[in-house]
């Protein structure tokens, strides 16, 4: 029967469009997340939309599962493919972007990647103003599936914020279009909205319209010194007020920027106990906007709340800044036993939870490292707990510390990376029983043969 399918599915679209288990592509059997490797039984390449819709019409009728992959860069193991399943990979719908300069939108394939989107964008004298560190390979519809944020969520929104209009496909191979491109349409039902952040479960997204924005003339980058978060929020507060093109304010908190300072080899700001914020400011007039940002700081600095400051004095050096911030990969290279989260937590509780969290871990084991940074600006932060240190401690023990603690603070086990598979089980800490029936409800309405990415999402 399931090699009956893979048959089916190569008849209907064609040798090219179909890899059969053993001999597809290893890329395609493994997420980010580094779990092991799944064979599926098999994975479809399509170049377009009928394309989707037959190959999941087949596999509706056969009763087997799909898993939608896009650039396999999800952090929750929501592309991870399984053995009895047929994985629809949506990286060959990468058409050209079409960018409207006039409405300010940009229609795009699903597979198009976020750096192609942007180029695009800026091609056209505009920006596409979703941007974080896997732009390279995470793609437009894993990015909307996800609804993803990134480092400029406080003056643009995630990714939800920047559609206007998608087409999907449905379990069965209907296909919705939903291609609105104008920016007010109160027409009933926001259908867009069942397919942004739901991860690829209630459907396969194909294409979309995207807001653009208007490109800014320059940036400024400035990294500055404080003693706690209660100090970083009075600078937000100051720099929201003053600063219109305030765009980026991230945090690293003393053990990651001693991390990332000593694996990129600089440190702009010595090392101390304070946080370290980064600043960004896109706005208008660049010459300007660095000496209003420096003049701030200067002020801020004479009041005591920053207790130092560096304004990047190129581009290249404010380059070196954000690598600071997005050391992931030094991470990754440095630490063989990590394990990420992702979680939200209102602004006043954000030191009490991070001091929570940090006791619970060594409650565990007292040389587990807890390294600490993320959007400040929208009160999510990135913990990443290191065991190396810790080797009878397993992962399973960190998660629940984490997950405890983020559910004392009443925050969110996913700001924006999702659930997946890896944060299923703990859906019931940030979501309550009626709003995971109401989810279970949609589930069955859309996709009553549960064949579209189970496992994911929503609990067993
Ligand atoms: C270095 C790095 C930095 C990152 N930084 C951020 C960050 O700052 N903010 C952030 O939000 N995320 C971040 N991420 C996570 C990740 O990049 C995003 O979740 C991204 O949106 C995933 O896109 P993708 O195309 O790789 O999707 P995949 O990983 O392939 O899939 C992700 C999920 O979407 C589903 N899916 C994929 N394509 C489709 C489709 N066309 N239709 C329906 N479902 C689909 C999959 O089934 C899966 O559940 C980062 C990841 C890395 C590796």
């Amino acid at each position: 029967m399931d090699t009956e399918v893979v048959d089916r599915l190569v008849a209907a679209l064609g040798a090219d469009r179909v890899q059969r288990g053993t001999d597809s592509d290893p890329r395609f059997h493994r997420d980010w997340t580094a779990a092991a490797p799944v064979v599926p039984l098999a994975v479809v390449l399509p170049r377009e939309t009928r394309e989707v819709s037959r190959a999941l019409a087949l596999c509706h009728a056969a009763g087997v599962p799909v898993v939608p992959q896009g650039g396999l860069t999800g952090l929750v193991g929501g592309a991870q493919p399984q053995a009895d399943a047929v994985v629809i990979n949506l990286s060959r719908m990468n058409a050209p972007p079409r960018v409207d300069a006039v409405a300010r939108t940009v229609t795009a394939q699903a597979g198009v990647t976020l750096q192609a989107l942007q180029e695009a964008a800026d091609a056209a004298g505009l920006m596409f103003p979703v941007d974080f560190g896997a732009r390279g390979s995470c793609q437009v519809g894993g990015a909307i599936s996800t609804n993803a944020g990134g480092v400029q969520v406080m003056r643009f929104g995630m990714m939800r914020a920047q559609v206007l209009g998608l087409e999907a496909v449905l379990a069965d191979g209907e296909v919705i279009d939903s291609m609105n491109a104008l920016m007010k349409n109160n027409t009933g039902h926001d259908l867009k909205q069942l397919f942004i952040g739901t991860e690829g479960t209630l459907g396969i997204v194909t294409q979309a319209v995207l807001r653009l924005a208007e490109r800014p003339a320059g940036r400024s980058v400035a990294l500055a010194r404080v003693p706690d978060v209660t100090a970083a929020y009075q600078v937000l507060r100051r720099l929201g007020r003053a600063l219109p093109g305030l765009t980026a304010f991230e945090a690293m908190w003393p053990d990651y920027y001693a991390f990332a300072t000593a694996a990129l080899g600089e440190a702009p700001l010595p090392l101390d106990e304070g946080l370290t914020l980064l600043i960004e400011l896109q706005g208008p007039d660049p010459q300007g906007d660095d000496e209003r940002l420096t003049a701030e700081l200067a002020e801020l600095m004479g009041a005591g709340t920053v207790a130092d400051a560096t304004v990047a004095q190129s581009g290249v050096q404010a380059e070196r800044f954000w690598a600071l911030r997005e050391a992931n990969a030094e991470l990754m290279r440095h630490f063989k036993r990590l394990s990420g989260y992702d979680v939200s937590i209102a602004a006043g509780a954000t030191e009490a939870f991070v001091a929570s969290c940090r006791a619970a871990l060594a409650a565990l084991s007292p040389p587990i490292r807890l390294l600490c940074f993320g959007h400040l600006g929208d009160g999510n932060l990135h913990l990443v707990v290191a065991t190396d240190d810790a080797p009878g401690v397993d992962a399973r023990q960190v998660k629940r510390c984490v997950h405890d603690a983020v559910g004392a603070f009443r925050g969110s086990i996913s700001a924006e990376h999702g659930i997946g598979r890896d944060k299923r089980d703990d859906l019931g800490i940030t979501r309550n029983a009626a709003e995971i029936a109401l989810m279970r409800r949609l589930k069955a309405a859309l996709d009553p043969s549960h064949i579209l990415n189970p496992g994911k999402l929503l609990p067993a």
